[in-house]
C-alpha cells in the first residue's frame, strides 16, 4: 500500500508520534498535512526521547523525506528551535521541506490568541495560545502571510503592513493593548526567511513526484477527529481539518491516491481543555489512569481528562474518516484494571442514541451506556504477536473491531518502537 493516511481518531494525543516514527521505517516520505505547533508528538526511540511540534516524526530515519504541507500553520521561531534542537542531538535535518504555501504564525496571532481567549472568560475554548486559530482565521480571511512570501521581500512587506494595520485596530481599539510594530516584525521575519530558505519549496510537486514513482508516502495528521473544525465537538475544536480528507487540501493530492486510512485510537479516552467528553471519569478510576499513564499534554503540561473507550464517537470517527483499519495504542495501560468498560451507546434525554449529537451541549448531556469486559491484570509490554496477548486483551480488541467496523492493524503495548504488535502490515 503506497499511500496511507494516519490520523488521530479521538481528541488528539492518541500516540501518533510513536506510530509514525515506527511506520516511517517502511516509507520514503512522511508528509504532514494539518495543525500547527499546538500539536505535540512524543517519540521515544534509540536516539532518546523527543517532543516534536512541527517536524514530522519521520525525521529520525535517514532515508525518509519529511514534508510540512500547505495545510499546516508554522511558527518559524518554533520550527527553527526544533530544527536546532534535533541537530544538537545528532539528528540530521537534511531531507526536510516546507511548503511555500504554508501560512505563518505571526507575533500578532500569538497576542490575539491570548487576548481573545481571556475575553471569553468562563466560555474559554482552552486553546494552547500558540496563535493557531488566529493564523487560520487570516488564511481564510485572505490576509495571511505564507512561507514563500519570506523569499519575496517586497510582497512580504506590503502584505504585512496591510495585516498589521488591521490587527492594530483590533489590538488597540477592542482590547486596549499595545500595538505591534511593522519594522520589528518585518526585520525578524526576514531573518527567519534567510534561515528557512533552503527548506521552502513547492512540496505539492514533491508529493506528486513521489506518488508518480510509486514511492511509499505516509500522510501524517495532527490532533484528532473530535477536534476537527467541522466534525469535532464545535466550538471546542481546533481551527483546521484533522480528518484524513484534509490530506488532499493540506498537501495537494487527489482523494483517489489513498490506499489506506488508519485511525489511531488510545485504548481509553483522554481530552485536554474544555468541551464535552461523555465517558470522562471524574472518580478514582480516572485519577488512576491519569497517574499510571502520566496523562499530561506534551505541549502545555496540562493534566488530561481521562475516561473509558467511547465506542460511539469511535464509530463516528471511523465513519467520517473512512478508516480501512485502526491502530490501538497504550493497551498496556489497561493492564492495571480489574475490569474494563466500553461505551456502546448514549442515553440522551431518555432516548438511546448510537451516533453522537451534533451539538456540544447535547453531547454534554449524554450519559454513556457501558458494557463491562474482564481485565487481564498481567504485563503485556512484551507481546509482539496478536496471540501473545492474553485472551481478555484479544477479546477487548475484537470488541473494538466490531464497534468501529474495521480491523485493527497495529496494537501498541509500550512507548518503545519494538513494543508493538503488527496485526496487518500498513505498507
Ligand atoms: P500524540 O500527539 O498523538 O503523538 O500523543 P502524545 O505524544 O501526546 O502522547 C503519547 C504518549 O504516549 C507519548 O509519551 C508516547 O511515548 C506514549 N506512548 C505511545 N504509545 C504508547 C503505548 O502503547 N504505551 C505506552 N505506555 N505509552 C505509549
Amino acid at each position: 500500500m503506497p499511500t496511507v493516511a494516519v490520523v488521530g481518531a479521538q481528541w488528539g494525543d492518541e500516540g501518533k508520534g510513536k506510530i509514525i516514527d515506527l511506520l516511517a521505517e517502511k516509507v520514503d516520505m512522511v508528509a504532514r498535512f494539518s495543525g500547527g505547533s499546538n500539536a505535540g508528538h512524543t517519540v521515544v526511540n534509540p536516539q532518546g526521547e523527543f517532543k516534536l511540534h512541527l517536524v514530522p516524526s519521520g525525521v529520525f530515519h535517514p532515508g525518509v523525506t519529511c514534508v510540512i504541507g500547505n495545510g499546516v500553520v508554522i511558527d518559524p521561531a518554533v520550527l527553527m528551535g526544533e530544527i536546532d534542537g534535533l541537530k544538537a542531538r545528532g539528528v540530521a535535518v537534511d531531507r526536510f521541506f516546507v511548503s511555500d504555501r504554508a501560512h505563518l504564525i505571526m507575533p500578532y496571532h500569538l497576542l490575539l490568541d491570548g487576548l481573545e481567549e481571556e475575553s471569553r472568560g468562563k466560555g474559554a475554548i482552552g486553546t494552547t495560545r500558540r496563535g493557531i486559530g488566529p493564523a487560520y482565521m487570516d488564511k481564510v480571511g485572505r490576509i495571511g502571510i505564507r512561507a514563500g512570501d519570506l523569499l519575496e521581500r517586497d510582497t512580504f512587506r506590503e502584505g504585512l503592513s496591510q495585516a498589521i494595520e488591521q490587527k492594530n485596530r483590533i489590538i488597540t481599539g477592542l482590547y486596549k493593548a499595545e500595538p505591534v510594530k511593522l519594522d520589528e516584525i518585518y526585520d525578524q521575519y526576514c531573518q527567519y526567511g534567510e534561515r528557512l530558505a533552503p527548506f521552502i519549496t513547492s512540496t505539492d510537486l514533491m508529493v506528486a513526484e513521489a506518488l508518480e514513482q510509486n514511492k511509499k508516502v505516509l500522510l501524517e495528521g495532527a490532533q484528532g477527529t473530535l477536534l476537527d473544525i467541522d466534525f469535532g465537538t464545535y466550538p471546542f475544536v481546533t481551527s483546521t481539518t484533522t480528518m484524513a480528507g484534509g490530506a488532499c487540501g493540506g498537501l495537494g493530492l487527489g482523494p483517489l491516491r489513498f490506499d489506506g486510512i488508519a485511525g489511531v485510537f488510545k485504548a481509553y479516552c483522554t481530552r485536554v481543555g474544555s468541551g464535552p467528553m461523555p465517558t470522562e471519569l471524574l472518580d478514582e478510576t480516572g485519577e488512576r489512569i491519569r497517574e499510571h499513564a502520566n496523562e499530561r499534554g506534551a505541549t502545555t503540561g496540562r493534566p488530561r481528562r481521562c475516561g473509558w473507550f467511547d465506542g460511539v464517537v469511535g464509530r463516528y470517527s471511523a465513519r467520517v474518516n473512512g478508516f480501512s483499519s485502526f491502530i490501538l495504542t497504550r493497551l498496556d495501560i489497561l493492564s492495571i484494571m480489574p475490569s474494563i468498560k466500553v461505551c456502546t451507546a448514549y442515553k440522551l434525554d431518555g432516548e438511546t442514541v448510537v451516533d453522537p449529537p451534533y451539538s456540544a451541549s447535547a453531547l454534554a448531556r449524554c450519559e454513556p451506556v457501558y458494557e463491562e469486559l474482564p481485565g487481564w491484570n498481567i504485563d503485556i509490554t512484551t507481546a509482539r504477536k496478536f496471540d501473545d496477548l492474553p485472551e481478555q486483551a484479544r477479546s477487548y480488541v475484537k470488541r473494538l473491531e466490531e464497534l468501529l467496523g474495521c480491523p485493527a492493524s497495529v496494537i501498541s503495548v509500550g512507548e518503545r518502537r519494538e513494543q508493538t504488535v503488527i496485526v496487518r502490515e500498513l505498507f
